[in-house]
C-alpha cells in the first residue's frame, strides 16, 4: 500500500468522527392532529432565545423564573383554545383542562399529552416540588401539585409568560 492510501484512510476516519450527530427527535401529540408526530428537539443559545423573546418570557422560560402572582396574561382567561410553548410552539395545554384555581397563575388539570411535557424534581427554595418543562425545547413552564380537582387531582400551575394562547376561532 502506498503511503497516501493510509492518509486517505485517516482522513476518512476523521471526517466520520467529526460529522455532526443527527438531531435528537422526540414524539409529541399535536392538539389538532390525531396521533403522535416525531419532531426535532429545539436547541438554541441564550443569545438566540433573547432575540425572539421578551425579557420576562426569557426570565421565566429560560431561567426558571416565576411571574408575579395575578400579573400574568392568562390566569383570568377562560376562552377556548390551545396554550402553546412560548419558545417552540409545542401544544401544551387545552382550555378544556383549565380551571379557576384562585392562585393567580393559569392552572390546568392535565397537559394535552404527557409526551409534550417533561417533569423533574425541584428542591429549590427549600421546597420539594415537581417542575414542568416543555419536552421539545426544555423551557421552564411551572410546577405540578397533587391538590388539583377531578378527574386527575393534579394542578399544573403554569406561568403565563411561558405560554402563548391561541384562541379557537
Ligand atoms: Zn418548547
Amino acid at each position: 500500500m502506498k503511503w497516501w492510501n493510509g492518509v486517505w484512510v485517516l482522513l476518512a476516519a476523521a471526517s466520520i468522527a467529526s460529522a455532526p450527530a443527527a438531531p435528537a427527535k422526540i414524539m409529541i401529540y399535536p392538539a389538532k392532529k390525531r396521533g403522535i408526530v416525531i419532531v426535532v428537539i429545539v436547541v438554541k443559545s441564550d443569545a438566540e432565545w433573547e432575540m425572539i423573546m421578551t425579557r420576562e418570557e426569557f426570565r421565566v422560560a429560560r431561567r426558571a423564573g416565576t411571574e408575579l402572582v395575578f400579573t400574568g396574561e392568562y390566569w383570568n382567561i377562560h376562552a377556548t383554545g390551545i396554550y402553546r410553548c412560548v419558545c417552540c410552539g409545542t401544544d401544551l395545554f387545552s382550555s378544556d383542562a383549565k380551571f379557576e384555581s384562585g392562585t393567580g397563575w393559569p392552572s390546568f388539570t392535565a397537559p394535552i399529552a404527557k409526551e409534550n411535557i417533561a417533569d423533574r424534581s425541584d428542591a429549590s427554595l427549600l421546597m420539594d416540588r415537581t417542575e414542568i418543562r416543555c419536552a421539545r425545547c426544555d423551557a421552564h413552564l411551572g410546577h405540578v401539585f397533587d391538590d388539583g380537582p377531578k378527574p386527575t387531582g393534579l394542578r399544573y400551575c403554569m406561568n403565563s409568560a411561558a405560554l402563548k394562547f391561541d384562541p379557537l376561532k
